[in-house]
């Protein structure tokens, strides 16, 4: 039996018909080398954004069945195109969308999470000698209903297939080279990684790092996929690996940098310190799916005997937070809510921090050393986040890219195309 590849291609390398072109030459390149193809691609362009604000200027609240049917159609147009492309040079492809194929969801409009692949259809066209391309982003539930996996889920959809079908590689090309120290536009000096680890790769994913869909990261790890994010536009480059951290040499403690600027930080002042305070503020908060990110309870003032709990949330959230805390404030006898958007979360990652002491320190004395004031720390085992003011981001991560000698030498031209923001 041949190899079998998985490639995923995202809106922006198949933007134009002349992309898709240009697709189909990186599509046949692992074809001609002998192995099995299976290319997953995603609606062109901004076609999906697109679609959606179609729906949006008919009603604010268009149905989450009709917006997957709508969303469903521009993966269609894709996967016709890339499959004429090829078959015009000459080679067997066949185009499946997610029925077809039956890419089996749950039953959850526009968030739908993949249960289970069928095999069948794509190992018959397979063993044909057909490269299968196949629709991203879309499933299909028990009752035939159409789904969307939620917004950038064509990696989802790459990721599961090669899972299910043991796939020996799966490629991720996209418009940028490859997964960074820091986002290049922001530091020029950063380097591109040749390999990171799933969890480095999900905390810079959460942390602000668009690259990847987390949850195809999370796949990943789950079934031991590994992981290549490469250009579409330079065949040759590597990229990076996004790999197991057992079979990675890990010799510095930190890996990359990541800034999330969609935060907003929100104190809950004085409130009285009694059992069952936090409960109540945060239980209200989940009740309306909201969730929050940093905590932090001050410690008591013993002369009024109250706290302040301060948190932070995507700011997107923060307007029905407040509301809900104000709301709360009888109750509580807190004396205000405080919210300020003007933050920016900034991270340090890296799976060598485990058993290497000191990283917090270096970190807070580098910001201390440019002056730049830490209003929240958090920490998980392999990152360190500090809160900062949003004008001191760019200075923030320029100093700790040096204090953690990230830089491999190369400077980053910045030509057009977005990097990892
Ligand atoms: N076309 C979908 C979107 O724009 C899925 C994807 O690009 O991965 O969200
Ligand atoms: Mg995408």
């Amino acid at each position: 039996m041949n190899n079998l590849v998985v490639q995923k291609f995202g809106g922006t390398s198949v933007a134009d018909v002349d992309k898709i072109k240009n697709v189909a030459d990186a599509v046949i390149r692992e074809k001609r080398n002998g192995n099995n193809v299976i290319v997953v691609v995603s609606a062109m362009g901004h076609t999906t954004d697109y679609l959606v604000k179609m729906a949006k200027d008919i009603t604010d609240t268009p149905s989450p069945r009709e917006m997957d049917m709508l969303l469903s159609t521009g993966e269609g147009i894709s996967i016709a195109l890339l499959a004429i492309a090829l078959q015009s040079r000459g080679y067997d492809a066949v185009s499946l969308n997610a029925m077809q194929i039956g890419i089996h969801t749950e039953d959850k409009h526009m968030k739908a999470r993949i249960t289970d692949i069928e095999k069948a259809r794509i190992e018959k066209e397979l063993n044909a000698g057909k490269i299968v391309v196949v629709a991203g982003f879309q499933g299909v539930t028990q009752d035939g209903e159409i789904t969307t996996l939620g917004r950038g889920g064509s990696d989802i959809t790459a990721v599961a297939l090669a899972a299910i079908l043991n796939a020996d590689r799966c490629d991720i090309y996209t418009d940028v080279d490859g997964v960074y120290t820091a986002d290049p536009r922001i530091v020029p000096t950063a380097a591109k990684l040749d390999e990171i680890s799933y969890e480095e790769m999900l905390e810079l994913a959460q942390a602000g790092a668009n690259v990847l869909h987390p949850r195809s990261v999370e796949a990943a790890k789950a079934h031991n996929v590994v992981l290549r994010v490469r250009s579409s536009f330079k065949l040759n480059d590597k990229g990076t690996l996004i790999l197991g951290v057992d079979k990675m040499e890990i010799n510095k403690a930190v890996t990359g940098i990541a800034v999330d600027l969609s935060q907003a930080r929100i104190v809950v002042c004085s409130v009285p310190d009694r059992p069952g305070t936090a409960a109540k503020v945060f239980s209200a908060l989940a009740k309306e799916n909201i969730s929050v990110d940093m905590i932090i309870q001050s410690y008591a003032n013993k002369e009024h005997n109250t706290n302040d709990i301060a948190f932070t949330m995507n700011s997107d959230d923060a307007g029905v937070a407040i509301e809900i805390l104000r709301s709360l404030k009888d109750e509580l006898e807190f004396s205000e809510v405080e919210a300020n958007f003007d933050i920016a979360k900034v991270s340090v990652v890296g799976a060598g921090m485990i058993g290497r002491p000191g990283i917090a320190s270096k970190m807070f004395k580098a910001l201390a050393e440019a002056d730049i004031n830490i209003k929240m720390i958090a920490t998980s085992e392999i990152k360190i986040s500090c809160l900062v003011d949003k004008s001191d981001t760019q200075k923030a991560i320029r100093i700790l890219h040096d204090t953690f000698e990230l830089s491999d030498g190369s400077i980053f031209e910045v030509t057009g195309g977005l990097p990892i923001s």
